[in-house]
Parts: C-alpha cells; structure tokens; sequence
C-alpha cells in the first residue's frame, strides 16, 4: 500500500530545485530534481508551482503542508524575497504562489535557516536544547534552533552569521586582507570562512590558484603549505563558533555544506576552541551533519507542518 504523504519540501538552489515528499517519520517517500531557471522571474514561478503540484499529486492530491527552502531572505514586513542567487528578487513570492495555487499556503524559509532546523529536530542536533546550523559552502550562513523552534528575528536575519566582522587581531595576525562582502560590508567572517574564503587564503599564502580538491584529500596527503592554509580558516572559523559560544552558548554545532568535509575540520575546530572558551566554559559538541542533500527540503518541510500546527492551536 502506498505510504501517505505527511509533508513535502521544495530546496531551491541557483542550479536545481529538489522537490521530496516525507512520511510521517520524514523518510523520503518520492523525489525528483528540476533545473532552476534564471532567464525570469515568471519561468522561475511556473517551475515552483508545478514542483508543487507534482507533490500535491504525489501525495494522493491531499493538501500537505509544503515548505519551500531559498537562499534569501523573505521580508516580513513586506514578503518581497531578498534574494542574490535566484531571479526573485523583491519580488512577493509567497503572494504570487498563493494566487497561482487557489489559496493554497506555502511556507518561505531561507535555506540555511531550513538545514539549521532539519538538523536540530531531526538530524545530528536532535538530543540538544540549542543548537546552531552553520553551513560552510560558497557562502557562510545559519540558524538558530532552541528547543526545537527555529529563531527568526525581526528581519529574517537571524542566522546570518557570515556577516559579523572577522576581528582586526586575527587578520593582522596571519597578514590578510580586509575584503569586500556581497553584503555590502568589508571584512565579514564569509569573505575568508566560507569555502571560498579557504581558496582565497590558499591564494593568499601559495600565491597561487588552489582547487578546492586539493583540500579533499587525506589530511596526510595535504602538503605542508596547504596545512597551513586550513590551520588559519580554522582559526578564523573557531573565532566565529567562540562569538556564538559568547552570545547563544549553544549545545550543538551542526556543520553542513560542501567546504564542511574538509579534512580535520571538526577536530580542528573543536581544539582551537578549547583554547578560546573562557574559563568555567564548556564548548558545544560540534559535528557534522546527518541530513544529507534532503536537510534542506526537510528542514523547509518541518517549517511547514510547525506553521500548520500553530493555525490549527
Ligand atoms: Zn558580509
């Protein structure tokens, strides 16, 4: 007997829209992938709402809550999408879906903030109170999760960690540059932290264009210069975990994104700690996370049944 769909999740990515659809214990019942269009915003609307409408079908034609992960930001002001990667916008999203789908309501949630919950709930946070996401991929960014509820802000802008400022000590402290953020600011953690930031250090110190392959191998096959370069993103990533340790105190940090399997990583960011934590502190467990590519659709999905559970309260 075919299993009923308990929730489905939409990961849109700048290159692919993942569409899942979970039981009632979040395995993956059916999945499939599409091209993300980038030529328009309307392109980019019909691909969504027939993502939508395959889970609909898929899930027996019963309205599911469906959660939909971007990389952006959704205005709660205003519902515009802020969005850098996709052809959305300040465009009203979550409006122009509703229309397109007879009333039918979708959750937005930034694709960052839907890993950080997948894994807090569901994945490698699930025994722990606080928990923070940090996805390490291209860019640098997160979510907060206390007791199971994600924290949103004001401005949708919690979790975006990447954006806090790499502190003056450490840049003079291996000679790197002050670089100039997406975001508009100079010298934010993303700018060296992120996977690209590995590179650019790698450029910084090699002098030379270092494939992120070359960081993939066996720590023991990584030649010494390029040791040093991840000792200092690691440096500069466990400064960041110690400024969170000083705000939230988290329990758990879960690691996700590509630049996340770096050799050495979570050792290395779990020691370098140690020496920063100020005295009477414990440090979170930090790992990786269990999630796999499904995280993001998932953690968009569980917004979705949380959303559906509140209205229904
Ligand atoms: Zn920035």
């Amino acid at each position: 007997m075919a299993r009923l769909g308990h929730a489905a999740g939409l990961d849109v990515g700048g290159t692919k829209i993942a569409a899942q659809l979970f039981d009632e214990t979040w395995n993956v019942i059916d999945a499939r992938e599409v091209a993300t269009p980038k030529t328009s915003y309307a392109s980019l609307l019909n691909v969504i709402v027939n993502e939508i409408n395959w889970l609909h079908a898929t899930g027996d034609g019963v309205q599911i809550p469906i959660g939909i992960g971007l990389p952006g930001i959704v205005d709660p002001r205003t519902g515009a999408v802020l969005t850098a990667n996709l052809p959305a916008s300040g465009h009203p999203l979550w409006t122009d879906l509703v229309q397109r789908l007879a009333g039918f309501d979708p959750v937005i949630i930034n694709d960052c903030r839907a890993f950080a919950l997948s894994e807090a709930v569901l994945g490698a946070g699930h025994d722990h109170e606080t928990v923070v996401g940090l996805v390490i991929g291209t860019g640098l960014a997160g979510g907060l999760v206390f007791g199971g509820n994600l924290i949103k802000g004001s401005n949708g802008a919690a979790g975006e960690f990447g954006h806090i400022p790499i502190p003056t000590h450490l840049l003079q402290k291996y000679g790197l540059p002050v670089l100039w953020c997406g975001c508009g600011r100079s010298g934010c953690y993303e700018t060296l932290g992120s996977g690209v930031g590995l590179s650019r250090i790698a450029k910084h110190v090699t002098g030379e264009d270092i494939d992120a392959s070359a960081f993939a191998k066996n720590p023991d096959h990584i030649a010494p210069d390029l040791q040093r370069c991840l000792s200092i993103w690691i440096d500069l990533l466990s400064e960041l975990v110690m400024e969170l340790c000083l705000t939230v105190d988290p329990d758990c940090i879960v690691l996700g994104g590509g630049a996340s399997k770096a050799p050495g990583l979570v050792s290395g960011l779990t020691n370098a700690l140690d020496g920063k934590l100020l005295t009477a502190m414990t440090g979170p467990m930090i790992c990786l996370a269990q999630g796999g590519p499904q995280s993001g659709a998932r953690g968009a999905a569980f917004a979705a049944v949380m959303a559906r559970n509140a209205k229904g309260s």
